[in-house]
């Protein structure tokens, strides 16, 4: 097939330079035009090489049928991030290279005549990686495929969430599952095609989740990057560990397709998986009830949908409000390693976390120690930060079972996942809290060496986040709300988690948290880690003790990513905006409870003390909401997270004009966009109380 693709501008395609490629796998010198020919297969081994986003359209689309939507979606800065350059300059340059606004297009096409809604990654930009964008346009995707009955295509190719996005990139994950929980419960098909690579966030939500999995051959999939667990994990990596293959063999995968037969078997797929879509009065009113919607009105839905959004976008007078202390200082000077660390494999992998370094938080008296204690002290900001990060991994703060035992007059202990086992890592329980019964579900450390073992050290495997889902469902049934508690470095990146489907577990407790119709209050205790955290962190209200931070992958991977040394992550730790102060800014937390003063740890009693009669008062007041509007407002809040704007200007110039002619065109799209407050969407659109008062 001629990939040729009319409708949009792919990435320059004519390479004169360099008339040849290596075939990585068998090392064969492969002619551009022949590799173009045969699908950017290698005619002599089968590797699958990358292609762009516009390569895979034209790949698997009728010619001519693709229209694309939202291509001026364009990332902000919501937090001002700078390694070794500012994330705009990074996204510019992106731009420039590929000819896309970010790393995902998405829009409307045919698959032999049979209309569908499309989204693809390109791995060319940034990694694939997804933050306020990729996460809005697969959520439209979705939202669109729901309005118009369509089924959703979504092909996959992303090193996972985007570090300089911080937490509202980790948001992006509740934010697409919530758009496809949706199409599930109105049983619309949707088909997720995992190309290489597709791991962290991106693999521990919308990929892993789709009715049908496809995956192509021998490509990479995981939900930590296979350096990270080989490297942090000090066992065997098993044969073809997470390859396409592996995923298959452990049943995370329905069909490895090769390149050729893709466009076929997505034919036969969607003959097969048909959306109810118009068939009977009773069927529209069914699906629309499931949903909580008023009846089936598409273009209501949707005009609707953009109505809150846009009236939601913060006014330009707050926009100059929210430079921070922090975010002034989050612009460490004189990193000059030049490397685009975004654009590889593990640039964007979920936190590498060693199991070294819980050791060294064993240790109590180093709390308020700077990590390179050897080495020079800290500049002010940076200890200010890491000394809360050291808080929050104190070996003495209270965890899930410290604070209910504060908490609770009454409390029992469930145990086990019904598939595998019982991971120590995630405890959960029926717990009475001033006459108030509750499920809670909540991660749980160790307190000493020998407790931190048995408990992974609150690294769950994939069976504690489906205990978890056991016991959101549990609530659901019984009507009893849940208070989950966070405090874990991410969850565990070895090769068992791997084969068990840690991703897929993740992928499905934020869905399940997503749809849940009971009340969900969560409370951020010690460390948030990245999709680990967030797997039991989608609550309606979410509150972080004063000294906790969350963040998108931990400082020690950010550090090592970007600075190739994790000596450095205190600086990381303050690029991303990570202490409670800052995400109760960012709008990712409600509210942040003061701890006694010291910390948490030096006092479980009253830290419970402080945070009881907030819990308590979130708890009683959700409990009031109809159970239609207490999930619809849970879908809101995570549907608005996400900092980007729509740039009025076209994409990317095309070859002609000159460089500097490029550059300063992207400045004005951008300035123009920033311009018009109206267009602005940053944090979450409204809060819990204020939403009705802003639309
Ligand atoms: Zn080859």
């Amino acid at each position: 097939m001629p990939i040729k693709f009319p409708s949009f501008r792919p990435r320059r395609d004519a390479y004169p330079a360099d008339l040849w490629t290596k075939c990585p796998s068998c090392s064969e010198m492969l002619f551009n035009r022949q590799l173009q020919k045969s699908l950017r297969v290698c005619p002599n081994c089968g590797h699958h090489f990358r292609m762009s986003a516009a390569e895979r359209l034209a790949l698997l689309l009728d010619p001519g049928s693709f229209e694309e939507r939202d291509a001026n979606l364009q990332s902000l800065d919501p937090l001002g991030f700078v390694d070794q350059k500012p994330y705009p300059d990074r996204l510019t340059a992106a731009q420039l290279a590929t000819g896309l606004r970010d790393a995902a297009v998405w829009g409307f096409g045919r698959i032999e005549g049979e209309r569908i809604a499309v989204c693809v990654m390109d791995f060319g930009f940034m990694g694939g990686s997804m933050g306020s964008v990729v996460g809005e346009k697969v959520a439209r995707a979705a939202e669109a495929a729901l309005a118009e009955r369509l089924p959703l295509v979504v092909v996959s190719a992303s090193g996972g969430a985007r570090m300089q996005e911080g937490t509202l990139a980790l948001m992006q994950l509740a934010k697409t599952l919530a758009a496809i929980e949706r199409l599930r419960a109105a049983r619309i098909p949707y088909i997720s095609v995992l190309t290489d690579p597709t791991t962290g966030g991106v693999y521990a939500s919308f990929a892993a989740v789709g009715d049908v999995n496809l995956a192509e051959p021998n490509a990479l999939i995981g939900f930590a990057g296979a350096r990270v667990s080989a490297g942090t994990i000090a066992a065997e990596l098993p044969p073809g560990f997470q390859r396409a293959e592996f995923l298959f063999r452990h049943g995370f995968v329905d069909r490895v397709v090769p390149r050729a037969a893709l466009r076929k078997e997505l034919a036969l797929l969607l003959r097969y998986l048909r959306p109810p879509a118009l068939v009977t009065e009773a069927t529209e009113e069914e699906g629309a009830a499931a949903l909580g919607l008023p009846a089936f009105r598409p273009l209501s839905f949707i005009s609707e949908l953009a109505d809150r959004v846009l009236a939601d976008g913060r006014s330009d007078e707050e926009e100059g409000t929210e430079p921070t202390p922090a975010g002034a200082t989050a612009r460490p000077a004189g990193a000059t390693t030049p490397a685009s660390a975004t654009s590889t494999v593990p640039a964007t992998d979920p936190p590498p976390v060693a199991p070294s370094r819980p050791a060294e938080t064993t240790a109590p008296a180093k709390a308020t120690e700077p990590a390179n204690s050897n080495g020079p002290a800290l500049p002010p900001d940076q200890a200010a930060v890491w000394e809360r990060v050291q808080l929050a991994r104190h070996l003495r703060r209270p965890r899930t079972l410290e604070l209910v035992d504060q908490l609770a007059d009454e409390w029992l202990e469930l145990h086990g996942d019904r598939l595998f086992g019982d991971d120590e890592a995630v405890v959960a329980g029926l717990a009475r809290i001033d006459g108030r019964r509750v499920v809670v579900v909540g991660h749980q450390k160790g307190a000493d060496t020998e407790e931190n073992i048995r408990r992974n050290f609150g690294m769950p495997h994939p069976e504690g986040y489906r205990k978890a889902i056991r016991c959101f469902e549990l609530a659901e049934r019984f009507g009893l709300p849940v208070l989950t508690i966070v405090d874990t470095p991410g969850a565990y990146p070895g090769p068992a988690a791997e084969e068990r489907g840690v991703a897929e577990a993740i992928a499905r407790a934020i869905a399940a948290m997503t749809r849940l119709r009971t009340p969900i209050v969560t409370v951020i205790a010690g460390e948030g880690g990245s999709g680990g955290a967030l797997a039991i962190a989608a609550g309606d209200v979410v509150l972080a003790l004063e000294n906790a931070v969350y963040s998108v992958i931990s400082p020690e991977g950010c550090a090592s990513i970007l600075w190739r040394t994790a000596d450095r992550a205190p600086e990381a730790a303050v690029a991303m905006r990570m202490t409670a102060a800052e995400q109760l800014e960012l709008g990712v937390v409600d509210a942040v409870i003061e701890e006694p003063p010291g910390g948490a740890h030096l006092d479980h009693a009253e830290t419970a003390r402080r945070l009881r009669p907030t819990i308590l008062a979130h708890l009683d007041a959700l409990a009031a909401l109809p159970a239609e509007e207490l999930v619809e407002r849970r879908y809101r809040r995570y549907r608005g997270m996400g900092a980007f704007t729509e740039a009025a200007a076209e994409p990317v110039a095309p070859g002609r004009p000159s460089l500097a002619e490029r550059i300063r065109g992207l400045i004005e799209a951008g300035r123009q966009s920033l311009a018009a407050p109206g267009r602005v969407f940053t944090g979450r659109p409204g809060g819990r109380q204020d939403d009705e008062t802003s639309g």
